[in-house]
């Protein structure tokens, strides 16, 4: 190996700092070049087009290129294509632009690479991160006792959530172990709660767990597409009847096409009256914690058995980076099990804590320094300033939809999404469909400007998802003119 090979990894000698240092610094101009002059969120390029500059890519070079000038390839191919998160343009998904300064705590965390499954792999990283668990609860208004760890995302600490609430009701009602004995007959007549609008990750957890999407029963919202809390209990009647056993009900507040926040504390009291474990996915609103002004919106969130927050929606972290909550940490113990080359039991007895016991994931990333940093960094006064914008700005974009005859809007935003769609001119409900969809696809190719699209009331909408606190209603009136204009020229083409 030449020398500078010999430099792999950043250890305390002079060539591997220079190395690194340069390395990083060639990184991130090479990134700060690909946002140069950005206005457009995309460079409009189609998937043949994509694929084409990948022609010929091998995988693994004979004789290594250097760093120079693999990352000359991975700005002319990534950097290049990549979609600009942060471009006012952008508004399709739940996915939004990385803070700054959460992104250089990836390096950080990359460069420090604890492992926060054991203690010993992970001493200050593991103390941190339970000071932190605990520190949200309090935020949450969880009571003591509370406890949390940091996950992959919503769809993981969903899982986690119901995996719990199973095992806690199975245990409960039948005595059963799910750990030991795993699942009997009797147990598969259970059936989960949620709105016909959660996030398909209810579905998926269930049949991960074993249950099947038919113990998944999907309530009707009302109008403001929240979770009706008379088809609720007109479910769960029926349900009982039918010798069916309610186990829990899985609350969503800030649903992922509509922000809309269900009914909390009457959802708990209905669990309550059922014996029913209560989960909230909060993934999206879960933001609001940081919020002055709308907060309010999340009442209940405390009162929930288990919660999933997602830090990498709102809070505008680097994915990936999600939470789990447990009203009582004790429950964590559904997932505990010790392993004698890991988290062996006599750790805890002398007080080194070993995050796994908690966690579905073993080897698993300190994100929670992205949260660590940019709390501190910013603090709480900045941080509800940003939530509250963006929430005030997708108010602002409703009341312009509401007022042009060109367009129809679902409901009044409570967090920050707006579903809307063109309905100009007169037309079959079939042709706005076709419509609406192609003028999405046309912002793509021909503007470089990202909207959602979705289905409501079983017809073709278009999404604004608005995270990045920056975004100004004004230009997103004019993308709202564009919009109409594209669908009348679309209408005259059909
Ligand atoms: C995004 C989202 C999820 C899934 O979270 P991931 O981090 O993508 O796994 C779950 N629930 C809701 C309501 C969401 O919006």
């Amino acid at each position: 190996m030449s020398d500078e090979k010999s430099c792999l990894f950043l250890d305390g000698s002079v060539p591997s700092r220079n190395l690194f240092l340069n390395n990083l610094k060639a990184a991130g101009e090479a990134l700060c070049r690909g946002y140069e002059g950005v206005e457009s969120a995309y460079n409009r390029r189609s998937p043949q087009e994509l694929k084409a500059l990948l022609e010929g890519d091998e995988l693994l070079p004979a004789q290594g290129w250097g760093w120079e000038k693999t990352l000359a390839r991975a700005e002319e191919l990534l950097i290049q294509n990549s979609l600009k998160v942060c471009s006012h343009d952008y508004m399709a998904h739940l996915h939004g632009p990385p803070l700054m300064d959460s992104v250089a705590a990836e390096l950080l965390l990359a460069g420090t690479n604890q492992s926060m499954d054991s203690w010993d792999q992970a001493p200050m990283a593991t103390e941190m991160e339970l000071r932190m668990a605990r520190q949200l609860c309090g935020l949450i208004g969880f009571p003591d006792g509370a406890d949390g760890i940091f996950t992959a995302g919503g769809s993981q600490s969903n899982l986690m959530g119901l995996l719990i609430g199973r095992d806690w009701f199975l245990e409960k009602r039948f005595g059963l172990d799910v750990r030991r004995e795993g699942l009997s007959a009797e147990v598969l007549k259970v059936r989960i709660y949620t709105s016909e609008v959660s996030h398909f990750s209810m579905e998926k957890s269930a049949h991960l767990l074993g249950l099947g999407y038919r113990a998944v029963r999907a309530v009707p919202v009302d109008p403001r597409q929240k979770m009706s809390m008379p088809a609720l209990e007109e479910m769960i009647r029926e349900d009982l009847e039918a010798g069916f056993i309610p186990m829990m009900v899985a609350a969503t507040a800030g649903t992922t096409d509509f922000g809309s926040i269900d009914p909390l504390k009457e959802i708990r009291r209905i669990c309550d009256d059922h014996g029913l474990w209560m989960h909230i996915d909060a993934a999206y609103g879960g933001g609001l914690i940081l919020s002055e002004k709308f907060r309010g919106r999340i009442a209940g969130l405390e009162t929930t058995d288990s919660l999933t927050v997602d830090f990498h929606k709102m809070f505008l972290q680097p994915i990936s980076c999600g939470g789990f909550f447990l009203k009582n940490g004790g429950e964590f113990s559904r997932l505990t099990l010790h392993a004698d080359y890991l988290n062996r039991e006599e750790d805890e007895e002398e007080g080194y804590e070993n995050l796994v016991g908690k966690s579905l994931a073993t080897t698993r990333r300190f994100d929670a320094l992205k949260i660590w940093m940019s709390f501190k960094s910013l603090g709480a006064g900045e941080w509800a300033r940003m939530m509250d914008r963006t929430v005030d700005n997708a108010r602002r974009i409703y009341e312009r939809l509401l007022d042009d005859p060109r367009f129809s809007v679902i409901t009044k935003p409570e967090i920050s999404s707006v579903v809307f769609r063109y309905i100009g001119g007169t037309g079959e409900e079939d042709v706005r469909d076709e419509i609406n969809a192609s003028v999405r696809r046309e912002l793509i190719h021909r503007f470089g400007t990202i909207i959602g699209q979705t289905k409501a009331g079983g017809r073709t909408h278009l999404k604004m998802t608005l995270l990045n606190p920056l975004v100004e209603p004004e230009k997103i009136f004019d993308l709202l003119e564009r919009i109409a204009e594209m669908g009348e020229e679309r209408r005259g083409e059909l």
